[in-house]
């Protein structure tokens, strides 16, 4: 058996590890490996991966496409060796060029998957054209194959018409694909089993300092916390952060997914029966020349929440 390789890409909070999930939850036949990096100490992605096998391999302190080239090329040897495997997902920081991986889907004993990116509705044509993170965005997007439209449920459709033709812009070579709102993992399997046309011409985009302009801390959240209280401190964050993402624990035992994006934060109860971390924390992310100190910011005001203690200090 030959599995075939995919990398998912697409900026912090873009939606990849929705659609990594949507992918393991019934859309792709067989059995799936899911190769996860964050841009962070810490693999909350891994985390919030449903992976009904345990097939999830985090890549951790780094960045998968410019700083892991080791460790990447260990993992992608094993898997390739493998031979109970159907397919191998590969999910890219949301810094990371997915296009440092394309290579290996032609490596012997995988068969090519497509590069997808996601963009997100709500947030892409800003994120397009920022001072700072422009660069990462638009190299991103210059290494699909195709371009997953997401969160259209949260646009509106001018913003979506707007979307499109700016990710029609910034990938010409890809074809851009908006979401089925009524049955996502539908779109989910078609893109991912959509035959492959490894593009020849090399990404035209720059490589960019992209682990640069982005700054991350980590704090711990040991003790329960009241999720209201949390949702309050961080919405006063969401201009100055571009992504917090945690999982965290209530005073009646219940976990909930944390996560800020686009601006917007959203507090959800995790399924039953769905992973919990050994420790419960909350990750942060800050862009631009102000990063440091919007990160120590948000960090001494959550410290004010019960439950929250500030851990870490800012790290890259
Ligand atoms: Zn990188």
């Amino acid at each position: 058996m030959t599995p075939r390789l995919g990398v998912i890409g697409g900026y912090l909070g873009s939606g990849k590890t929705t659609l990594v999930n949507r992918l393991l939850s019934g859309a792709l036949p067989g059995r799936t490996a899911v190769v996860v990096n964050d841009f962070g100490s810490v693999n909350i992605d891994a985390d919030l991966i449903v992976s009904a096998q345990g097939d999830t391999i985090e890549l951790s302190n780094g960045c998968i496409c410019c700083q892991l080239s080791d460790d990447v090329s260990r993992t992608m040897k094993a898997l390739a060796e493998r031979d109970d495997l159907d397919n191998v997902i590969c999910e890219v920081s949301g810094v990371g060029d997915p296009g440092e991986l394309a290579a290996w889907r032609s490596y012997p004993g995988f068969s090519p998957g497509p590069i997808v990116v996601c963009a997100d509705s709500t947030a892409v044509v800003r994120l397009s054209r920022d001072e700072y993170v422009a660069d990462t965005v638009r190299r991103q997007l210059g290494s699909a194959e195709f371009v997953l439209v997401t969160k259209t449920d949260l646009a509106t459709p001018g913003d979506v018409a707007a979307t499109r033709a700016a990710c029609e812009s910034a990938a010409p070579q890809a074809d851009v694909v908006q979401q089925d709102t009524l049955n996502p993992q539908l779109t989910a399997a078609r893109i991912f089993n959509s035959d492959v046309r490894p593009s020849t011409a090399p990404n035209s985009v720059t490589a960019d300092a992209h682990t640069d302009v982005h700054s991350t801390c980590t704090i711990a959240v040991p003790g329960p916390v009241d999720v209201d209280s949390l949702h309050r401190a961080l919405s006063a964050h969401s201009e100055r952060l571009v992504r917090a993402k945690g999982i965290v624990q209530d005073a009646d035992h219940r976990w909930h997914e944390v996560h800020l994006a686009a601006g917007r934060v959203e507090v959800s109860e995790r399924a039953p029966g769905a992973p919990v971390p050994d420790c419960a924390r909350l990750v942060l992310i800050a862009a631009g020349a102000d990063r440091t100190a919007a990160l120590e910011k948000a960090r001494t005001e959550l410290a004010g929440v019960a439950g929250v203690v500030p851990m870490t200090v800012p790290g890259r």
